[in-house]
């Protein structure tokens, strides 16, 4: 029998739910959630890696499109109280709003020295050719690889269809193929095939500090995705949300957008008002410049921050992180454009 590399690690599961651990309700029709124990009768590999494991399950399991920033405190938590005693930590999560748990949770663990790896699959365990049985078993091998006696991987990532990325860098992008997820401007951190091969060139230094969650977050923020033809009502009703701490503007190409009188008086007066407005471009690869055409060097006169080749998944995360720190506006606004987590390439 061949047994894993570092054997004797322990691991700590979370079981969130998601399709990983699904069944078809023949009376419904629909897939629902079923518990940890049918996902341990489906994957009888797990006793052969040699691993200690524990495991949280969530119960009832959860589709992840109810994820909220609520359970994003809670899995910090079980994370913290949990970590002097294991190796690297395991989250079963759907695959849909992954990427947010990942990007929120890589802002929330401050000096991670462990891996926090989230994982799922686009067919439920029970299925013959269900894509759940080689993510659970290599994220295990991931979550347990120790390089001179420390983890390998010290960040939040996300293992799919043999593929390690940055959490905070990766986007569900695909609905149909095992490989559901991408990371479009960062390389992946270890790919899977006869061998586990790391990238350690793209993975994060190991801390110096010593682990900490931060479980603040404000969700005071909103999104105004630009199409031609938008009209006033419609990027008003955004800009004028209550209570709006920041704004995502999703733009074109490398940060562009129109250059109506209308529109540049509008996001003035949001800016004034001390609102923050973060410009991420709609495209999946490359990264906003602001100032390269016309149609993006009044937005930086205007006061808008550059969000660089961040994801929506980080945007959305690092805004609500770093507008419940208590900072001034314009500290926000600097760390905004500085990677914190490695979730943007700084130019
Ligand atoms: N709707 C499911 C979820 O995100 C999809 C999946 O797990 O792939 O929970």
């Amino acid at each position: 029998m061949s047994i894993a590399s570092s054997p004797g690690a322990k691991l700590f599961i979370i079981y969130t739910g998601g399709t990983i651990g699904m069944a078809f309700d023949d009376a419904t029709g629909t897939l629902v959630p079923m518990g940890f124990r049918e996902i341990k009768y489906h994957i009888p590999e797990l006793a052969k890696l040699g691993y200690e494991f524990d495991m949280h399950a969530f119960n009832p399991p959860m589709d992840s499109s109810n994820m909220s920033p609520e359970i994003w405190i809670e899995l910090a938590n079980i994370i913290y109280t949990h970590y002097a005693n294991y190796d690297g930590f395991i989250i079963l999560h759907g695959s849909d709003t992954m990427a947010f748990t990942a990007s929120a949770l890589s802002f929330m663990l401050e000096n991670l020295a462990k891996p926090v790896i989230l994982t799922g699959s686009q067919l439920p365990i029970g299925e013959i050719r269900t894509d759940a049985k080689e993510n659970i078993i290599t994220t295990m091998e991931i979550a347990a690889a120790k390089k001179n006696g420390k983890a390998r991987v010290p960040e939040v990532c996300i293992y799919f269809d043999y593929d390690l990325f940055r959490g905070n860098r990766t986007k569900k992008y695909n609905t149909e193929t095992f490989e559901a997820f991408n990371s479009f401007n960062y390389p992946s951190l270890a790919e899977a095939g006869i061998d586990i091969k790391y990238n350690d060139q793209f993975i994060l230094d190991y801390p110096r500090e010593p682990f900490q969650i931060n479980t603040r977050l404000n969700v005071n923020i909103a999104v105004l995705k630009m199409f031609p033809g938008i009209t006033p009502h419609a990027v008003n009703a955004v800009l004028q949300t209550p209570q709006l701490k920041a704004v995502i503007l999703e733009t074109f190409g490398n940060g562009n957008t129109i250059t109506a009188p209308w529109f540049i008086d509008c996001l003035k007066k949001t800016i004034d008002e001390g609102i923050i407005v973060l410009d991420r471009t709609q495209c999946d690869g490359g990264s906003v410049e602001l100032g390269r055409y016309e149609t993006s060097a009044y937005l930086k006169d205007a006061g808008v921050i550059s969000g660089h080749d961040m994801t929506f998944e980080a945007a959305v995360t690092k805004l609500m992180y770093l507008l419940a720190q208590g900072y001034p506006v314009e500290k926000v606004k600097q760390l905004l454009e500085i990677s914190l987590k490695g979730e943007l390439t700084e130019k």
